[in-house]
Order: C-alpha cells, then sequence, then structure tokens
C-alpha cells in the first residue's frame, strides 16, 4: 500500500486525524466557520484586534504607499522605513534597548535559538515549552537539559549538576496549552546569580494580555530588566502578524547576523508592518479589555468548576477543559459545533496522552450574557457525555 495512505488510516484509526476548518468571515467574537455562525472560543485575538479597522486602515495606506510584496530580504532589499519603526515600537514597548522582527513566532524562536546556542552552550528548557522553542534547541549543537514544568527548584539542582560554561534558560511566559503563568520572577533572580547564564522568554500570549501596559510577563512580575532574551509574536493579541525578539543592542545587531531565519528569508510584506505598528500604538492603553479577560476566566473556571468539569488553574484567557479520551474530546467539540459554539479538540502530540482537552481560548469583546449563553452550552453537553467526572 502507499506508504502516505497508510499513515493516513493510522492517524485516523488513533482519532488523531486533523483537518482544515475554513473560515468565511473575520476573525471575530461571531464568525462563519464551513458555512455556520459561530461563537469563536479558540482565536488568539485576544483584544480583537486582528479585524481593527484601525489596524485596517493602516495597512491599505501601507499598501498604496509601498505596493504589496518586499521584494528582498531584510538585509538585502526588504527593509523600509516601517520596519526601523515595528522594531523601535517594539524595543520601548517591551522596555529594551532594540529589536529585530521575523516573518513569524515560529521562526523567531528556531532562528534566534540555534543562532545563540552552538556546542558549548547547555540548554535548560521547561517541559512544556511550546514546540517552536523545542525546534530551536533542536536545530542547536547545544546539550538540551529539560526540567520539571514550572519548577525552580529543579533547574537551579540541574544548573548546579551541569555546571554550564555557557547556558540559555528558556521558558513560555504563559504557557500556550494549559494557560499557566511561568515563574518568570524566581527564573530571573536565579539566571541573575550566574554571569553566564541567560534568559529567554516566550512571550506569545502574554503580549498584550499581561500587565499594566500588556507588555508581558516581565512586566507582570516587574522584571523587565531582568529578561535577557525577550520573544514574542505579533500574531496573537496584536491582531498582526510576525514574531519579534527585543533586548540589548549587541544581543539584536548579533541575531541580524547570525539568525539564519532572518536572514535567509523574504522580509514580510510592509502592510503587515503598518498593522503591528498602528496595532502597538493602541495596545497599551487597552487596560480594560484586559481586565475583562482576567475577570471572565475567572468567572468561567469557577462554573466549570463547580459542575464537576476537570479545568487546569489559569491567570490567563486559555482554559484547558481536560477531557482525557482523544475520540471523547472530538465528540465534545463536534457537538459544540452543531449547537454554534466553535472550541477545537486538542489531542496529542500537541498534548500528552490521556490529556485530550477542550482548549478554551477567550476575547475580550464577549459581553457577559455571550459568555454565560456558551458556558450552558458547554456544560450541558459535557453532562450529558459524561465528562464532568469530578464530582
Ligand atoms: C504561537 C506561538 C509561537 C509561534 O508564533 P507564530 O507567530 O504563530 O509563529 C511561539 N511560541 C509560543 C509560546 C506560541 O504560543
Amino acid at each position: 500500500m502507499d506508504y502516505f495512505k497508510e499513515q493516513v488510516e493510522l492517524i485516523k484509526e488513533n482519532g488523531l486525524f486533523r483537518e482544515l476548518k475554513y473560515l468565511s468571515k473575520p476573525q471575530d467574537k461571531y464568525t462563519v466557520i464551513e458555512g455556520k455562525e459561530v461563537f469563536l472560543m479558540a482565536s488568539s485575538n485576544y483584544l480583537g484586534l486582528a479585524n481593527d479597522e484601525r489596524l485596517k486602515k493602516a495597512v491599505k495606506e501601507a499598501v498604496d504607499k509601498y505596493g504589496v510584496g518586499s521584494g528582498g530580504a531584510r538585509l538585502t532589499t526588504g527593509s523600509y522605513e516601517l520596519n526601523k519603526k515595528l522594531e523601535e515600537a517594539i524595543a520601548k514597548f517591551k522596555q529594551a534597548e532594540a529589536a529585530i522582527v521575523y516573518n513569524t513566532g515560529y521562526m523567531a524562536n528556531v532562528g534566534t535559538i540555534s543562532a545563540i546556542c552552538d556546542k558549548d552552550w547547555v540548554i535548560f528548557s521547561d517541559e512544556l515549552n511550546h514546540a517552536s522553542i523545542i525546534d530551536g534547541c533542536k536545530l542547536s549543537k547545544a546539550k538540551i537539559i529539560v526540567y520539571k514544568h514550572c519548577d525552580t527548584s529543579d533547574l537551579a539542582k540541574k544548573i548546579k549538576e551541569v555546571n554550564p560554561k555557557r547556558a540559555l534558560v528558556i521558558s513560555d511566559g504563559v504557557f500556550s496549552m494549559d494557560g499557566d503563568i511561568a515563574p518568570v520572577k524566581e527564573l530571573a533572580f536565579l539566571c541573575e546569580k550566574y554571569s553566564n547564564i541567560y534568559l529567554m522568554i516566550d512571550d506569545a500570549h502574554a503580549t498584550g494580555v499581561l500587565g499594566e501596559t500588556g507588555s508581558g510577563s516581565a512586566e507582570y512580575f516587574n522584571v523587565e530588566d531582568k529578561v535577557d532574551i525577550k520573544l514574542g509574536t505579533l500574531s496573537k493579541a496584536v491582531g498582526s502578524e510576525g514574531g519579534y525578539v527585543a533586548g540589548s543592542k549587541y544581543l539584536i545587531e548579533f541575531l541580524r547576523n547570525r539568525a539564519r531565519s532572518f536572514i535567509f528569508s523574504t522580509a514580510m510584506s510592509p502592510g503587515i508592518v503598518a498593522a503591528s505598528l498602528k496595532s502597538l500604538e493602541i495596545i497599551e492603553d487597552m487596560k480594560e479589555a484586559r481586565i475583562n479577560l482576567a475577570k471572565n476566566s475567572k468567572y468561567l473556571q469557577k462554573s466549570l468548576k463547580d459542575n464537576g468539569f476537570n479545568v487546569i488553574k489559569s491567570s490567563t484567557p486559555i482554559i484547558s477543559l481536560v477531557v482525557g479520551d482523544e475520540k471523547l474530546t472530538s465528540e465534545y467539540s463536534r457537538r459544540l459545533l452543531e449547537v454554534g459554539v466553535y472550541i477545537p479538540a486538542i489531542r496529542p502530540p500537541t498534548v500528552r496522552t490521556g490529556t485530550s482537552r477542550l482548549r478554551i481560548v477567550l476575547m475580550s469583546t464577549y459581553s457577559k450574557a455571550e459568555l454565560e449563553e456558551a458556558l450552558e452550552k458547554i456544560i450541558k453537553i459535557g453532562i450529558e457525555l459524561g465528562v464532568n467526572t469530578n464530582n
């Protein structure tokens, strides 16, 4: 039999087959997926900026001024004045000297980690770090040591054992599947004790969401000056596209010279750069929206727990309702879609076997009534499927 057919059938047998679902409306709280109007509880467009009129206008103006394609890599002909402005705005937002923008957050991780770490380095990586961090680690020649999730004593012990010449400690700021926040303060104080250990935090889900101005996890814990490599994405709360690293002037100059995913890829469209720039003008003032996200997250978790559901404790808009069985999780998601609520089933290899889940993600634009209506459906169908076994 054809190899690929065989593999696909195997994936299907294990209940792990993934299919694309197509949207035909903007990504707002109500959208249309596969022709069906749904209430969206799965988007990283936390603040609704992806379809914001101000961002759309900025894109149109930039396209009129600069055209569509960027025409070259950043180091050849792909750097427009807008790129410089955006990198300066990111540096300011992240309280850093400088910043570099990559085409995606994935490319930022892969390019940054592999540029920094050669065989003389040791990487200490949280066991639940994002796939793009893991891939960046693999691409580097460094020795990789995985420490227990958010466990700074395990990390401290491992650092002592290994006594590295040079090391990079890497953690998600907000963990993309469980929605919990990394102990960034403890990590910062631990790394500060060693002049040869750098700390890198991936704030993909924290940017725009955590901290007074939305700057992220370092602001949330008040350790802005102690995170050496502040990585993040412009594709989630910022509502645009792209990944970035903010840090010292020399770090950024080093990456511009060494990060292969920066050097060997055509720069993003000036329109997208303009959208990010506009978003950063707006996002700091969206304090109300951030408060609303936190409040709704608390409310949803409490209601689900009170009804016997297994919910991973979260201080962010990412709430994991753990089901366990892969097929049951898919069934749960499918039933919710039937009643107009879209929450995808997250299964292995994205999460560990036996921890398949509905990953609920909130948007700041929900009203209380909308959230309650969706919650009722989640609870009703969950009870029908016997998912609420914590009682
Ligand atoms: C989404 C995500 C990325 C990748 O960012 P993209 O811009 O989507 O490529 C990197 N790290 C974490 C933790 C993420 O959640």
